[in-house]
């Protein structure tokens, strides 16, 4: 194997269990060493510090390992069964909820690899070139999984790998075949795009936050702003909603949506679906017209130089619905940015409060869920924030 030593000090971040080298840090690497290479690591005096995978960006390895394990298909089999394991554990697989996420890379200690079980259907995304590599060896261990019924596995890597690595990832099934796009999810059907579809075709993480909102639907007027594929508007048709409208700019969002309203409500007259832009709806829509408000943005800021105009944006959306939702109403309020923290997104839902002058109380305080976990070690691996706030 082919070893990277360190700058003399720079394993004091491996000592806390850190999974990330950045460039900066390494003293010495081999001539020939690859993007995806497999690579042992060790301190400036040769003390072995673990085992990781290189790629050429700004982080140099990530890292699987942290003593001197071997990493093989003994080493995957074990992260994919502890995973595996703690789902059944908390009560995600069942006959009525066959949608979880069942590895969220450095929360699972995998880093760079994350994937997404719908039924007996699990895509696998690299986020690495290593774990592109390592794509047979995890799929194999998946479909291996005792009592997984995992029969097929999506390779979904396309988007998420460096494109200066020239790995040419081909999207296809590297196990099995398509058989069926609908899943369960807390009893309610969804169609899973993961041949087109954003991310792995379905945000999982939102679940738990779904739920709540079936819970505070009932007789209300649902706005589900940013609905992609009207996860939140099904379960507020599911909660008892008088009315759902769904709002998406995109025309595809819009389509998703309406076919999983109808999956589960046929011909329900509750239901109505706008693709516009998000802003121009807030703006034109009247005083009082909801009770129930979700928002839920894609990420406004990817990186942390975006962050400015990020909290610019969380500002208006927010103001715009705290200024004309019903009193009384409750707002569903998220940020699935990683570079905005819990403390800045808040400030940023003040802000918007402050500006309108209504009495805004927070009711709860929202995260992704336990099966997106984050390693302690990596706090960086938060990334979902959501306030529900009532507004008089
Ligand atoms: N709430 C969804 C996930 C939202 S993803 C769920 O629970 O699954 C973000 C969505 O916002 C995408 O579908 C995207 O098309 C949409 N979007 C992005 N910019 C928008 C805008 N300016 N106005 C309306 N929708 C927008």
């Amino acid at each position: 194997m082919k070893t990277i030593i360190l700058k003399r000090g720079k394993e004091e971040s491996l000592e806390r269990f850190h999974p990330w080298i950045f460039s900066g840090a390494i003293a010495s690497r081999p001539d020939d060493i690859t993007e995806g290479d497999l690579v042992e690591v060790r301190s400036a005096s040769g003390r072995l510090m673990g085992t990781g995978h290189f790629e050429a960006g700004s982080i140099a390895v990530r890292m699987l390992t942290m003593d001197d394990t071997p990493v093989n298909d003994e080493f995957f089999a074990g992260r994919l069964a502890e995973a595996w394991d703690m789902r059944r554990r908390l009560g995600l697989i069942t006959p009525t909820n066959t949608t979880f996420r069942l590895v969220h890379g450095e929360g699972d200690f995998l880093p760079g690899c994350v994937v997404d079980v719908y039924g007996h259907t699990a895509v696998l995304q690299a986020h690495s070139p290593g774990m592109h590599f390592a794509r047979h060896t995890i799929a194999r261990n998946l479909v291996a999984l005792p009592d997984a019924g995992i029969e097929n596995v999506y390779y979904k890597s396309e988007t998420t790998l460096p494109f200066n690595a020239a790995l040419d990832p081909v999207n296809d099934y590297i196990i099995g075949k398509y058989d069926t796009d609908v899943t369960l999810e807390n009893g309610l059907k969804f169609h899973v795009d993961w041949l087109k579809g954003q991310k792995t075709g379905f945000f999982i993480d939102q679940r738990e936050n779904r739920a709540l909102l079936r819970r505070l639907s009932k007789g209300a007027r649902v706005l589900n702003m940013f609905c992609y594929t009207g996860g939140f508007s099904v379960y507020a048709l599911d909660g008892g909603a008088a009315s759902v409208d769904s709002v998406d700019s995109s025309a595809k969002a819009i389509t998703l949506t309406d076919a999983n309203v109808a999956l589960n409500f046929p011909g329900d007259t509750r239901h109505r679906s706008f693709a516009v832009d998000a802003f121009d709806f807030l703006r034109d829509m009247d005083h009082g017209a909801y009770d129930l408000i979700i928002l839920d943005p894609p990420a406004f800021a990817k990186h942390r130089g975006a962050i400015r105009n990020a909290m610019i944006g969380y500002r208006r959306l927010n103001e715009a619905a705290i200024a004309k939702i019903q009193p009384g109403g409750i707002i569903f309020t998220f940020s699935c940015s990683q570079a905005i923290s819990k403390e800045q997104f808040r400030t940023a839902v003040f802000t918007a409060s402050a500006r309108t002058g209504r009495r805004v109380k927070v009711l709860a305080q929202l995260t992704q869920p336990m099966d997106h976990p984050v390693s302690i070690y990596h706090p960086e691996g938060e990334y979902l924030k959501g306030l529900v706030i009532q507004v008089q």
